[in-house]
């Protein structure tokens, strides 16, 4: 028999040293996990001088389902260091000692109907209430008293323990636990702002979200497509991908712009050599519009240095310089099996490795600039009427289903939008 579990200890560690903001980060990570553990009824979270608490009305034990989906989602949770499924109990010597020897008894029977030969083991003790009378060694000690006469195979080994007995001793409550996961760490979702993601279906711009989210911003997203030069699955496969970044967070929204018009005005105007540079010009520029929009303070991209021309120093600066808001490139130091890899760890891989034709490839240039300098770039561009085809691709910007796919005008933003002169649409 497992044991009956009826809480999780939540543990975090960079929160901790916010100073005065402690309390904004602490409120913000208890958001977080009530949004994840929403699967599950009853539920209570509390923050405890530290640690986060979880459990069920009346601390009744978690069902086999809800530990499960509770592990899998903590995972979710940024923020977290880690967290264990615990055996809750009021602080008072008996009543631990009574538990930490049954829970022990459970767990050594499961451990040596698995295995043959010596069980080697570590406990692992914390006390923070420090009126209580064993401190964390003694306590160690006490329970090694305890627990070696009792089973002949048992060996302490610090060092490589097959079996871990975690407890901590607190104010109220005493928790037992033995198994320990990771959280993604992190800062809590929200503690950091929103920003607005250019999410395409590649690898890269999924990851960025992630490192963005951990690092406590929430984001939106913005995507580009070129109907009817792309297909419906460019944007459907898109919204799936959102979906996937939207189960880390409170859901947001994706918006769609067609960049088709603008795209035809830099093709037959403009030296091909600086497509993929304008085109990228006009992204940020309609991307700068809706994030303000949506109060979204960065935007945020999965461009990595060097990995094609239009991701050298030189033309990220000509990229940059089409905008006032800051643009985040939480990827632009790594390198392509990093991004993978993290693209593996949160479910996106799968989705962006379908093959979907892209905005950006659209009448792409045989040899595009790798070094364009800025002159060069305003001297094409102003062949364009450029508030002019950022106000139309604004007017193509709507709103994704991100179940049905389906797209809907957003009349807020269009509100929004004729509220500009043009000269708020360039920069
Ligand atoms: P890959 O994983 O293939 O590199 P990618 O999405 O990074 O895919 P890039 O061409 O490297 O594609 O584009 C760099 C960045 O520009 C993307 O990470 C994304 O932030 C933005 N971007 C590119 N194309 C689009 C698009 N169609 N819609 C929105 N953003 C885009
Ligand atoms: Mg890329």
């Amino acid at each position: 028999m497992e044991c009956q579990y009826n809480a999780f200890l939540l543990r975090y560690h960079e929160i901790a040293i916010k100073g005065k903001n402690r309390r904004m980060f602490e409120n913000k990570l208890v958001d977080s996990v009530h949004r994840l553990l929403k699967g599950i009824e009853n539920l209570r979270v509390k923050n405890q001088r530290g640690r986060i608490i979880v459990h069920l009305k009346e601390w009744a034990d978690f069902k086999e389902e809800e530990l499960e989906l509770a592990i899998a989602q903590l995972r979710k949770c940024f923020g977290l260091e880690s967290f264990s499924p615990v055996i809750c109990v009021e602080t008072d010597m008996a009543v631990i000692e009574q538990t930490a020897m049954a829970a022990f008894d459970t767990a050594y029977a499961n451990y040596t109907a698995r295995f043959n030969g010596e069980v080697r083991y570590r406990m692992r003790a914390r006390r923070s209430l420090k009126s209580f009378p064993l401190n964390s060694k003694e306590l160690e000690i006490h329970f090694a008293n305890m627990f070696l006469p009792k089973y002949d195979k048992l060996k302490v080994d610090l060092e490589n323990a097959a079996l871990t007995i975690g407890l901590e001793v607190r104010e109220k409550h005493s928790f037992v636990w033995f198994d320990s996961y990771e959280g993604p760490g992190g800062l809590p979702i929200g503690s950091s702002g929103s920003v607005m993601a250019l999410l395409s279906g590649g690898i890269d711009s999924p990851v960025a979200c992630y490192t963005a989210m951990k690092r406590g911003s929430q984001c939106s997203f913005i995507t580009f497509h070129s109907h009817p030069y792309t297909p419906p699955t460019a944007i459907s496969k898109v919204a799936q991908i959102a979906g996937v970044i939207n189960s880390f967070q409170r859901k947001q929204p994706l918006l769609a712009c067609n960049l088709a018009s603008a795209q035809k005005a830099i093709r037959d105007n403009c030296s091909e050599r600086f497509r993929t540079i304008l085109y990228r010009r006009m992204m940020m520029r309609v991307a700068s519009v809706v994030s303000d929009w949506h109060n979204d303070k960065a935007l945020l991209t999965g461009e990595s240095l060097g990995q094609v021309a239009s991701q050298t120093l030189e033309n990220m600066t000509v990229i940059n310089a089409s905008t006032t808001k800051l643009i985040l490139r939480p990827l632009v130091c790594y390198d392509k099996n990093e991004a993978v890899r993290l693209a593996r760890k949160m479910g996106t891989m799968e989705l962006s490795s379908i093959d979907v034709p892209d905005s950006c490839t659209i009448f792409a240039p045989g040899s595009p600039a790798t070094k364009a300098k800025l002159p060069f770039v305003l001297q094409e561009e102003a062949k364009l009427d450029v508030p002019k085809l950022v106000r139309e691709s604004l007017q193509e910007t709507t709103q994704v289903d991100l179940e049905s796919y389906e797209l809907t005008a957003d009349e807020s933003l269009q509100i929004y939008v004729e509220s500009l002169s043009d000269d708020q649409l360039y920069c």
